[in-house]
């Protein structure tokens, strides 16, 4: 059996190893257009299914490498008429662990190169390329992320549905004091309106950050010193941001280096067809909010593995992999659509409500 996998994301590597479980002779090869050394992204927050598919992979060096985050969230909001930041705390339904995406993608890559599947880098797939492959393998899946080639190949039977959120997002890290719990940031700003922070360990020491604006502040941080040359948040877009947050961060800095980036949420109909199958982001990107994304990749590519191991040939598998994916997107696409709905809305509604009913919500 000859496998293609385009993408080496957690989607792609984590299906490598599942088509190897079944099929222990498979040729299984991804292709992915980074370089090996190159890891985008800080530190994810993975649900504890997904840890524990981990843990069957035999993660025991990386345990550490796991940091289980406390159920109670704070929450800040701000400011106050006084100028001043209100404070509330919340309790999580799980315990989510949070890693660094490059030390889980590390580990995967591992366990794929155990498996026998092999990875080729700077392989960036065409559009040429996927009708070649889908040709020549007897099996192609898309793991190509958010921005898929193969699905965008094969949009006539996926049927990719998108819709962009209004707000935009910055992915940094936030130093200083460690944080052990999540913790999420609202403050609303003049004629601007509301920006948000949601930050989270990865490590006992290192924490991610995301700062997600309103659409009014968009032409205010497209200003040309709050950018640079790259079209990067420049130092004075960071020392801003930071200005803003500091108060609700406790002494804690936003850092690191990112561009403002509008979310796209894209789902489709179906997950398979002949001999293709789409897992993780290229099938349905779940918003960052969620806390999802890499956990549910790597749920699809255990349903198709699984779905594999019914052997009663390849269309059958993939029908099944079809209907239980659909199936199992249903509640996290309608989480992505309430989380991109709340957070454009939100601005709104904190204008309305000022800083203590806002939080009073529950939903901030
Ligand atoms: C700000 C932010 C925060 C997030 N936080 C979390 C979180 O806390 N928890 C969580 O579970 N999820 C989180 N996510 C979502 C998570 O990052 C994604 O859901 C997850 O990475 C999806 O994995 P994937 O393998 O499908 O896609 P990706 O990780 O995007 O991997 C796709 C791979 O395909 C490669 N590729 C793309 N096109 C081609 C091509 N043409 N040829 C060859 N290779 C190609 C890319 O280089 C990449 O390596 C977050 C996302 C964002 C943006």
């Amino acid at each position: 059996m000859k496998v293609t996998i385009v993408g080496a994301g957690s989607a792609g590597l984590s299906t490598a190893i599942a088509v190897r479980s079944v099929f222990k002779n498979a040729d299984v090869t991804i292709l992915e257009r980074a370089k090996e050394s190159e890891t985008p992204g800080l530190g994810v927050a993975l649900l504890p299914y997904a840890i524990q598919m981990i843990n069957v992979q035999g993660f025991p060096a990386y345990k550490d490498s796991f940091l289980p985050i406390s159920r109670v969230t704070e929450v800040f909001a701000g400011p106050t008429k006084t100028g001043e930041v209100l404070r509330d705390t919340r309790m999580q339904d799980v315990v989510y662990s949070g890693v660094k995406r490059a030390t889980l993608l590390t580990f995967l890559r591992e366990a794929v190169q155990r498996s026998g599947a092999r990875i080729e880098y700077e392989a960036d797939v065409s559009e040429e390329r996927v009708r070649r492959e889908q040709a020549s393998v007897d099996l192609l899946v898309g793991a190509d992320g958010a921005g898929s080639v193969v699905r965008g190949v094969f949009a006539d039977k996926f049927g990719p549905r998108g819709r962009d959120a209004k707000s935009r997002f910055a992915w940094l890290e936030l130093s200083g004091a460690p944080l052990d719990r999540f913790l999420f940031g609202y403050m609303y700003v003049g004629a601007r309106g509301l920006i948000r922070v949601t930050a989270y360990p990865y490590s006992r020491q290192q924490s991610t950050a995301i700062v997600t604006h309103s659409v009014g502040w968009e032409k205010h941080l497209d200003e040309p010193d709050m950018l640079d040359g790259e079209g990067y948040i420049s130092d004075r877009g960071m020392t801003e941001l930071n200005e803003v947050f500091s108060v609700g961060l406790g002494g804690r800095r936003l850092t690191g280096k990112s561009r403002w980036r509008r979310f796209k949420a894209t789902h489709c109909e179906h997950a398979a067809f002949d001999n293709v199958a789409l897992v993780g982001d290229a099938y349905a990107t779940l918003h960052y909010e969620t806390g999802w994304g890499t956990s549910v990749a790597i749920q699809e590519s255990s349903i198709l593995g699984h779905a594999l191991a019914r052997g009663k040939g390849l269309r059958d598998s993939l029908e099944t992999y079809d209907t239980k994916c659909t199936g199992l997107s249903h509640g996290a696409v309608t989480a992505t659509a309430k989380a991109m709905r709340e957070i454009d809305g939100q601005s709104a509604k904190f204008f309305q409500m000022g800083a203590a009913k806002f939080l009073k919500l529950g939903t901030a």
